[in-house]
């Protein structure tokens, strides 16, 4: 749609921008829902972060993603925050309601879509997370929040999974957590539905690794996650597969977060996803 008197305008903040594929997935949407809105990148450097939220308020903009490194940052300025994202401790989306920012958080959101669109349930599930960093503890409070019964966090820091423990034994009494380190065995994967990679192990200059020995037989019920989705077939998958279990792709965490970050702004519930699996294809997002 042509920029009239009348285009709205949704935005990223982050510190750099240049390399984000946002504005792809954003517009195709306002193309596909043919909305007078615009999606553009502000470059924020460190120490303006308050300012460009005046802005956002000022210039009536409808909200915003916000990435690395202002995820933390933002929640000192929002007007209100989300119980997940205040418990995740980050923002990665902020909605302008009526000159009152609130922010979000639609990681752990968009991995759970994910799980549920492939047709696994979390309630009442055993779930083994590899990696306590940010996107492990968004997906962990998310889990908590959809009615996992164990959460197992296994880290080479165990302070950091510790840490996401403690929040959610604070917050989700019924939740069990266990922590321990990254070596996984064979029988410890016994009891688990559910097994996530959030570590970077498996992309760039980590492709050749795995986060646990392919030399495990696993269960056949497992059902085996990856949220690295460069490339899409890690070796954790590899190996899943080879064993013939459900496998989930991380591309499908990625598209759902940009896309309930939308919903969030706009209402709209996006069903069709296929077409923006192709798009991210088609600008080497993600491998074709
Ligand atoms: P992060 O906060 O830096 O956390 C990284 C985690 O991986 C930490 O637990 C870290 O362990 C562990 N780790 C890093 N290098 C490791 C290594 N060589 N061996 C073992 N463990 C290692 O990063 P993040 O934001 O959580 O992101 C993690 C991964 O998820 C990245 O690959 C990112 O691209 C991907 N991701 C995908 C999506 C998606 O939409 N699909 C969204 C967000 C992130 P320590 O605590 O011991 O350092």
């Amino acid at each position: 749609m042509e920029i009239n008197g009348s285009t709205q305008v949704a935005c990223l903040i982050g510190h750099p921008v240049s390399h984000s594929f946002s504005p792809y997935i954003h517009h195709y949407l306002i193309d596909k829902y043919k909305l007078n809105l615009k999606y553009v990148c502000f470059d924020v450097a460190e120490g303006q972060v308050k300012e460009a939220l005046q802005g956002i308020k000022a210039l009536n903009i409808i909200g915003s993603n916000v990435t690395i490194p202002h995820k933390v940052t933002v929640l000192e300025s929002l007007d209100r925050v989300d119980k997940n994202a205040a418990l995740i401790g980050a923002v990665n989306t902020i909605k302008n309601e009526s000159g009152k920012l609130v922010g979000y958080n639609t990681d752990g959101r968009g991995f759970v879509k994910s799980v549920i669109d492939a047709g696994h349930q979390i309630k009442g599930k055993t779930v083994m997370i590899l990696g306590a960093g940010g996107a492990s503890r968004a997906i962990s409070i998310e889990m908590a929040c959809n009615g996992a019964k164990t959460l197992i966090l296994r880290n080479h820091t165990l302070s950091k999974a510790e840490a996401i423990k403690e929040v959610i034994n604070a917050n989700f009494k019924q939740v069990q957590v266990e922590i321990g380190d990254l070596e996984v065995k064979e029988e410890e994967l016994k009891g688990v539905d559910l097994l996530i990679n959030t570590t970077p192990l498996g992309m760039g200059s980590n492709r050749a690794l795995c986060p646990i020995s392919e030399a495990i037989v696993p269960p056949s019920h497992l059902v085996v996650c990856d949220i690295v989705y460069n490339p899409q077939e890690t070796l954790l998958l590899k190996w899943a597969k080879h064993h013939h279990l459900k496998v989930v792709y991380g591309v499908h965490m990625l598209i759902n977060q940009a896309i309930e970050s939308f919903s969030i702004w706009t209402g709209i519930e996006v069903q069709d996803k296929g077409e923006i699996l192709e798009l991210l294809k088609e600008k080497g997002v993600i491998p074709s």
